[in-house]
């Protein structure tokens, strides 16, 4: 097995976009734990390593010894790496892929395979083999705000929290703005990602630029510049309006750009939002969701109102047949370009769910090969099998019996 990654480490936006929390594996707003596999192996490793913690369903961690933990579980795992790759085409023979044309210093090369996982995030493979896609909100296919993640440090995180009353602290950005010291690109905090091992420093979940199509080279450019400019601008907020933010500084920004959403790759089913709400059952469930439908605002700063904060105790499955693109053979996908609504994909996007469909498309791969047949024929049963031997938690007994035994704390 071969990864191919145009940047140089593992983990998407976790490392190489800089953002340093990972979403949810709990039940949304309780502490039954309903995610298992490989991303609660994840967790645990970094809490064991000592360079996160788990807290409240969620883990914060520091990015670059997750690089490292990535870059030995895939060497424990036999999986190669070809770094500094870029996917450019999809081979397609006789409407099944066959493999993939990249480029690298080496030159354009072919890497021919018998399966292909679409972990772009943007669906560029399938998009390519030409299974159909759809992008963006309904109507006018315009996506979820793009967000440059930025560190900073010299950060007196006690003061902050003793201080800050209302998490996203909307009141503060309000007067900054009143006072002519802020533009308005954003409205609140996405996102403070502390852990106390790397005490004095704050990953910001804040910068918000509009109206990018992030499967464009333009649109990639033009808007990391202005993320870029809104990042040092917000320091300049920071410092004066959050006390124990007076003397932070930039740490780092990362080389890439955090987008939430472009294409999708639409496939045997179609997970909406009224399935996952409606908390509908599937015959091939691969694992459970259960954030809650997180859509920032397409048109202006901070969310927007097709928002959904379900109650307490939400989760729903997850079907195989949503990494299965339709109109071609042998191609999977897993993470954030899977077969779902736009609505929908505001849950399903956080990392947590996109590594479990990632250990599930992997594990299909490798069984519809065994079996000699095309990931879309492929019977659930040893497929489930074969997750719930890898921990993974597939149904409300699984999910009861994980947490009879689960050490898991919830802050
Ligand atoms: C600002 C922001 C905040 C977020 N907040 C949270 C949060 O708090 N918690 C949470 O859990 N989730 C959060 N998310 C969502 C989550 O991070 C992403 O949706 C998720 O990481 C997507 O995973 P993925 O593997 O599908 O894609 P990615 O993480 O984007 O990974 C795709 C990988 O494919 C590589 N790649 C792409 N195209 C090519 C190509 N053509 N050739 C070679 N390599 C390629 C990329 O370099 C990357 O490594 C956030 C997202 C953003 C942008």
């Amino acid at each position: 097995m071969l990864i191919v990654e145009q940047f140089n480490c593992l983990g998407g936006v976790a490392t190489a976009g800089g953002h340093a929390q990972m979403t949810i594996f709990n039940a949304w707003g309780d502490s039954t734990r309903v995610v298992g596999g490989i991303p609660y192996e994840i967790a645990q490793r970094i809490e064991r390593e000592g360079f996160g913690q788990l807290r409240g369903g969620a883990v914060f961690f520091e990015i670059e010894p997750l690089k490292f933990l990535y870059e030995r579980m895939a060497r424990e795992l036999g999986v190669e790496t070809l770094y500094h790759t870029f996917f450019c085409e999809a081979l397609v023979e006789n409407g099944a892929v066959a493999g993939v044309a990249v480029q690298n210093k080496s030159g354009r090369r072919i890497l021919r395979a018998k399966r292909v996982v679409d972990c772009t995030g943007d669906g560029d493979v399938g998009a390519s083999a030409g299974a159909p896609v759809e992008i963006g909100r309904p109507g006018d296919g315009r996506c979820q705000p793009v967000t440059l993640m930025f560190t900073i440090g010299g950060v007196n995180w006690d003061c902050v929290s003793r201080w800050r009353k209302d998490y996203k602290m909307k009141e503060v950005w309000a007067r900054a703005q009143r006072n002519g010291d802020m533009e308005p690109f954003q409205d609140q905090v996405m996102g403070f990602w502390w852990t106390p091992t790397r005490p004095d420093q704050v990953g910001v979940n804040f910068t918000h630029v509009i109206g990018v199509d992030a499967t464009r080279a333009e649109d990639l450019t033009w808007a990391t510049i202005e993320a870029r400019r809104q990042a040092f601008h917000s320091l300049d907020v920071f410092r004066k309006y959050v006390p124990g933010m007076e003397r932070a500084y930039m740490v780092s920004i990362p080389h890439t750009l955090g987008l939430r959403e472009s294409r999708r790759l639409m496939g045997e089913v179609v997970l909406t939002e009224q399935d996952m709400l409606a908390r509908r059952e599937w015959p091939d469930t691969i694992g459970y969701g259960s954030f809650f439908i997180d859509i920032h605002n397409l048109d202006g700063p901070g969310m927007a109102e097709s928002t959904v904060r379900p109650e307490p105790g939400f989760r729903y499955q997850i079907p195989y047949r949503i990494l299965v693109p339709r109109g071609v053979e042998n191609l999977l996908c897993a993470g954030r370009c899977v077969s779902v609504t736009h609505v929908a994909l505001g849950s399903i996007r956080v990392m947590v769910q996109c590594m479990l469909s990632g250990q599930a498309a992997g594990a299909a791969a490798a069984l519809s090969l065994r079996e000699g047949v095309s990931p879309r024929n492929l019977p659930v049963q040893p497929l489930q099998a074969a997750l719930r031997a890898g921990q993974a938690l597939l149904s409300e007994e699984d999910i009861a019996r994980a947490n009879s035994r689960s050490a898991f704390s919830v802050a």
